[in-house]
């Protein structure tokens, strides 16, 4: 093309999509094993809106209260959508993450088990939760340490929580396929299902190595200003 116009945003999705076919391919898995979640935070309405028009329904914040001032009434008029809490979660914000997303991504500690347990019984809704694991072992990172899994997700599930898989965000700037690898082998070795694995820069590498939910802000929306 003589010039070229910029991408829509579903013309974006749907080469992201393909790219994670394409990978899923190569690694023998089936493209529906995996879900693709649209990380909307710090985007508009306006933003999202080319997204669900284009069918997508799957996205991600990681805060609860700019999830609350967006989501509720797109919501209304899109119920299939499926929310994903992906950033760190307070306790006394637990209720508030129950009664409001599908799944929450940042289980990392026995409070915090304790505060979604209660919450879960008080909204009588049971969101998916995924532990995350300090998979690079970082000291400024959320996650519980590896050494401590075993024992957080034997808490989480006599709690009752509906325990899905496990997720991290590997060390930045390093090649991640080796943390995703080690995600993926915890997550055998204490018999959970989903791996909640890779970004922007990385989510074809992440669905090789066995990610369900891959979690896509920048390559979808582009940069977050
Ligand atoms: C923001 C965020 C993402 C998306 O990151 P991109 O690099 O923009 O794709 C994924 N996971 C978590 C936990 C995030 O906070």
């Amino acid at each position: 093309m003589a010039h070229s116009e910029p991408l829509t945003v579903a013309q974006t999705l749907a080469d992201v999509r393909t790219r994670l076919d394409r990978a899923a391919g190569l690694a023998g898995r089936q493209p529906n094993e995996i879900e693709l979640i649209a990380i909307s935070k710090t985007h508009p309405v306006e933003a999202i809106q080319p997204l669900l028009t284009a069918g997508h329904r799957s996205f991600g914040e990681n805060r609860v209260q700019e999830a609350a001032e967006k989501w509720p009434a797109l919501r209304d008029r899109y119920p299939d959508v499926r929310l994903h809490l992906v950033g760190q979660l307070q306790s006394n914000k637990a209720r508030d993450a129950v009664a409001l997303f599908d799944s929450i991504h940042a289980v990392d500690r026995p409070s915090l088990i304790t505060a979604l347990a209660a919450a879960m019984k008080a909204e009588d809704r049971r969101p998916d939760c995924f532990v995350q694991v300090n998979i690079g072992d970082e000291p400024q990172k959320g996650g519980c340490a590896i050494v401590d899994l075993g024992a957080l997700l034997t808490r989480a599930r006599e709690a009752g929580l509906p325990v899905a898989g496990l997720m991290a965000v590997p060390p930045a700037d390093v090649e991640a396929a080796p943390y995703f690898a080690l995600l993926a082998e915890l997550a055998r070795r204490h018999d959970v299902p989903g791996l909640s694995m890779g970004m922007s820069s990385d989510y074809e590498t992440a669905a090789m190595l066995g990610a369900t939910c891959v979690r896509v802000g920048t390559a979808l929306f582009g940069g977050r200003g």
